[in-house]
């Protein structure tokens, strides 16, 4: 599996649950304000990312949508857990 991730990063408010809950080091915090003002997180290491959604799922702002691929059938989808947190 393979993971893709997208932030919104006027949605964010720099939190860095995401940073702290990523098991991969994905995403880091960017050194210029968005527009409201933070810090926005974005990804870093997207080719370390497993579509895991621990950090859509930490993610207060509902900022984060991820994807996952899976190799052997080559087909790429929202990752349910990431889906779920937006309904919440
Ligand atoms: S989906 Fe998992 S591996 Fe990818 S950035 Fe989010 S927490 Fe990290
Ligand atoms: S958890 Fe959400 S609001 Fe917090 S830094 Fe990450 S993307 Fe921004």
């Amino acid at each position: 599996m393979k993971g893709k991730i997208a932030i919104n990063k006027e949605l964010c408010k720099g939190c860095k649950y995401c940073v702290t809950s990523c098991p991969k080091g994905v995403i880091a915090i960017e050194k210029q304000f968005n527009k409201m003002g933070y810090f926005p997180a974005a990804p870093q290491h997207m080719d370390k990312c497993t579509g895991c959604a621990f950090c859509a799922q930490m993610c207060p702002e509902l900022a984060i949508e991820v994807w996952i691929t899976d190799n052997n059938k080559n087909n790429t989808k929202k990752n349910r857990r990431s889906a779920e947190a937006e309904k919440t």
